[in-house]
């Protein structure tokens, strides 16, 4: 990649250009962004206090982990190259009283304004949506400050990751919009792991997020990493 804005695929961005006004319905295609939210900010909370930190929200869309992470006390910035998801973002702070600082940009061409000033990175289900997942991650391990750690959640790409996450999702529950995932772009543990470490950063632990689709639920399970999951990470301290 030798151009930071390059790394942005158009036709993904103007995907959720089109869905931007429905992000806060909890019914709606951004069901399941809502219902892993609070796994997600219990993830994140096992290992930082986020109130006080300094948090960057890389692809925060309309802002349901931002505007999360901000009410348990953090600093937080989201940015995302989308309008649409932004302008929606700043919006519902209003509804919410959530104070979010929100911007239009890519994690590549923050790192160059403005390297190890964020103490805690998130970068949620955005990895599966751009060209170039590991320019993210470098972007992301300049971003943060030396010791700070960083949480990167995506989409394992096996037979089972593409039954659950393309076909039932988008074919069978409708739960997703068809077209809404490329499974070429899913990333495999080892791939997102490799990509980190090659960013200097150390992987700290990985966790599966399951669905039981009898009590049509999420949880966090350490054993099951087959379709969604997080990383958690750290810059080694200076
Ligand atoms: N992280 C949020 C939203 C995930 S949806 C959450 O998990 O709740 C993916 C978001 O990534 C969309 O808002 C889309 O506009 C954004 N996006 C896609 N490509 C991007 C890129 N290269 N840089 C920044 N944001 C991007």
């Amino acid at each position: 990649m030798t151009h930071a804005s390059a790394n942005v695929d158009h036709a993904e961005i103007s995907k959720f250009e089109q869905l931007a006004a429905r992000w806060w319905d909890p019914d709606s295609e951004f069901k399941t962004l809502h219902d892993i939210n609070p796994l997600r900010l219990a993830f994140i909370e096992r290992k930082v206090k986020l109130a006080g930190q300094q948090v960057l929200d890389v692809g925060c869309g309309g802002g349901i982990l931002s505007e999360a992470m901000a009410l348990q006390g953090a600093e937080v910035t989201g940015i995302d190259m989308g309008e649409m998801p932004l302008r929606i973002a700043e919006l519902h702070t209003l509804e919410s009283g959530a104070q979010v600082k929100y911007q239009h940009t890519s994690a590549e061409a923050l790192a160059e304004e403005a390297p190890a000033s964020f103490d805690m990175i998130t970068c949620m289900e955005l990895l599966e949506h751009v060209p170039e997942p590991a320019s993210v991650v470098r972007a992301c391990a300049q971003l943060v400050r030396p010791g700070g750690y960083l949480f990167f959640s995506t989409l394992n790409r096996n037979p089972k990751s593409y039954l659950f996450a393309v076909l039932g999702a988008e074919y069978l529950l409708n739960m997703l919009p068809k077209g809404t995932h490329d499974y070429a772009r899913f990333l495999r543990p080892s791939e997102l792991a490799r990509a980190v470490r090659q960013a200097g950063l150390v992987v700290d632990e990985i966790s599966g997020l399951t669905y039981n689709p009898l009590t049509q639920t999420y949880r966090l399970n350490a054993h099951n990493i087959d379709v969604n999951y997080l990383l958690s990470c750290q810059r080694p301290a200076a």
